[in-house]
């Protein structure tokens, strides 16, 4: 088979077949500027529609033999292979190309699946045995390859003409191709970006290398001139919660662009050569606005930063992770998708809420309530998922439109009685959650005074939550501890006990700092007088309150804790154990509540 590119524009081309088959086939003649005939006693109303409108020529009629003959190239996709076979044997006799459609065997030759970018074409072809595979391999490419590689292979175009005024020596010729193709295309996530006619100019200069040291990879590293931002999804907070690649991306980035609800998942470990960047609100300041950030995430990548923009949850759920993505795609910088545990899942686990269950709830709804709270904004179809009995509904931002909400359910007709729920700071130390019905939930939410970040849960599930609380049954849940990240083991302990645990390095890390910062801390592990000394700058401000209880493992500790006026001090000796050390907290924790 060989690879052509047919310029069909004015040319006579023949369709025999009135189907949709024949239809598709016509319309892509049609886009090419052939002069399509088509040959059919019956067709289908589209293709009247394009003979109507004079777009092609319809000739209701069966097809006359001897008739290939007047066309350039001729398709037929008639629902009987005599005819089908006629059309191909005639075109045979008279040296005409014929395709018929799905028949491998009546084919002069085969279309391809085809992607455009400008004027850039990738043809995908299986020598028509499995059209099915190219259709996939097409809409793969199609993600793959955006849009901004139209706009390259202009300026590949712009390069080629500069190339070629400038009447360089072959050798120099290839020198410029390689530079503008290792400065402009990321190979591996093959992303493709236009240069700037500085870079066009400098790439025309480049110097061919000596033959005998010509480098077998670009000399320019693709990564270093290009960038990478990463969206991340952190989690619901809970800092155990961040996944694999998230930390991965955390550790080997340049710049971390981070909100508040993605504070406490930052691993304390970070190193301190990575740029911390909050985009959140914090004391005194409004959160940085949307198109501020997109601006910033553009700015870095190209800058050929290795940019993490880390959100709480999953940058796509309710995250505006898709606005940021759309800005980062139409600048051609490359990035990509680190999806996280979205809050709307693991609140309600936390809370002891399956949020499907077999033959409980076979649906399961993510509904933002904010457009609710906005009693003139757009409408969610509250009083459709009120006619859904076996569903559960997990509403995000969703305190304040919660009286409204409840109203909504209610008037689209739920029962009164369905089990409902409000979860705050799912996942965190500060878990505090709200198990009720539809009708009850609104005035026992005000009742416990729960806050925001927080979502509620309706459903017939929720009415597991009782017997399914897992986590207020381990023995110091709700205890979020500041620990020496080693040893690992006394870490481990004391997550498995149910506490929320920031392993610190110390000297403590700007990471840390954040992560520490995100909510209030109940205590501090110190092994020794030194550690006690790392802590002294850090206490007294955001996390750390007067109340912290400091676990001296050792005497020397504790007599350092007291000398620099901790209010609260425990002392364990030498001899105790993790689980001593859990057992100590669990009894002053049940005191306390
Ligand atoms: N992208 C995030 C959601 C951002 S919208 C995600 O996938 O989780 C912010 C809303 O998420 C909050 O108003 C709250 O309703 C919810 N939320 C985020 N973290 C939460 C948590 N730990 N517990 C309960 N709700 C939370």
């Amino acid at each position: 088979m060989y690879p052509v590119m047919l310029n069909l524009t004015g040319r006579r081309c023949l369709v025999v077949g009135g189907g949709g088959v024949a239809l598709r086939k016509t319309q892509g003649l049609v886009a090419e500027g052939a002069r399509v005939t088509l040959v059919s006693p019956e067709c289908v109303e589209a293709i009247e529609a394009l003979a109507a409108d004079g777009t092609i020529t319809l000739e209701r009629r069966c097809y006359r033999e001897g008739e290939a003959a007047d066309y350039a190239l001729i398709l037929a996709a008639t629902n009987d292979r005599a005819v089908n076979r006629q059309v191909f044997e005639d075109g045979e006799r008279v040296g005409k190309w014929v395709n018929v459609a799905d028949d491998p065997e009546l084919c002069a030759f085969h279309l391809s699946g085809r992607v455009r970018r400008g004027l850039l074409e990738m043809t995908i072809a299986s020598g028509g045995e499995a059209p099915f595979v190219v259709r996939r391999l097409r809409q793969l490419l199609e993600r793959r390859f955006g849009a901004e590689w139209g706009e390259w292979a202009r300026a590949a175009a712009r390069f080629r003409e500069l190339v070629r005024q400038a009447e360089l020596e072959p050798e120099q010729q290839e020198a410029a191709y390689d530079a503008f193709f290792a400065g402009s295309v990321d190979q591996n996530l093959l992303r493709a970006r236009v240069p700037s006619d500085e870079e066009l100019e400098r790439w025309l200069g480049e110097e061919a290398p000596a033959a005998a040291q010509k480098p077998e990879v670009s000399p320019e590293p693709v990564d270093a001139s290009l960038g990478l931002v990463s969206l991340v999804g952190a989690g619901p907070g809970h800092p155990g919660l961040l996944t694999v690649r998230a930390r991965q991306r955390l550790l080997g980035a340049d710049v971390v662009v981070y909100d508040r609800l993605a504070e406490a998942a930052l691993p304390p470990d970070l190193p301190e050569s990575v740029t911390l960047h909050t985009v959140g609100k914090t004391a005194g300041n409004h959160p940085v606005p949307q198109e501020e950030i997109n601006a910033m995430l553009v700015r870095l990548g190209r800058e050929g930063r290795r940019v993490v923009r880390l959100k709480g949850g999953d940058p796509y759920v309710f995250g505006r992770g898709g606005e940021e993505a759309e800005a980062l795609c139409e600048a051609g910088v490359p990035f990509e998708v680190v999806p996280g545990i979205t809050s709307g899942i693991a609140a309600p686990s936390f809370a002891g809420i399956p949020v499907t269950h077999r033959r409980e709830a076979v649906r399961l709804t993510l509904v933002t309530a904010h457009e609710t709270a906005k009693v003139d904004g757009p409408q969610v179809r509250w009083d459709l998922m009120a006619q859904d009995p076996h569903a559960t509904i997990v509403g995000y931002m969703g305190v304040t439109a919660l009286p409204r909400v409840v109203h909504l359910l209610l008037g689209g007709g739920m029962r009164p009685d369905m089990p409902a729920a409000l979860v705050e700071r799912g996942t965190t130390a500060g878990q505090r959650q709200v198990i009720s019905t539809l009708e009850n939930l609104v005035d026992d939410v005000r009742a416990a005074g729960l806050k925001p970040p927080a979502l509620f849960v309706i459903g017939p599930t929720v009415a597991h939550a009782p017997h399914l609380d897992w986590l207020s049954m381990r023995p110091i849940a709700g205890q979020r501890l500041v620990v020496p990240a080693s040893p690992a083991e006394r870490v481990e302990a004391l997550e498995l006990a149910g506490a929320e645990v920031i392993a610190v390095p110390l000297p403590v890390t700007a990471a840390a700092r954040v992560a520490i910062g995100a909510c209030p801390l109940t205590g501090c592990v110190l092994r020794s007088a030194t550690d006690v000394d790392a802590f002294e700058d850090e206490r007294g401000v955001a996390g750390w309150d007067e109340d912290v209880v400091a676990w001296c493992l050792t005497h020397e500790a504790a007599a350092r804790a007291r000398e620099c006026g901790w209010r609260h001090v425990e002392e364990l000796s030498g001899e105790d154990t993790h689980a001593d050390l859990v057992e100590r907290i669990r009894q002053r924790w049940a005191r306390e509540l």
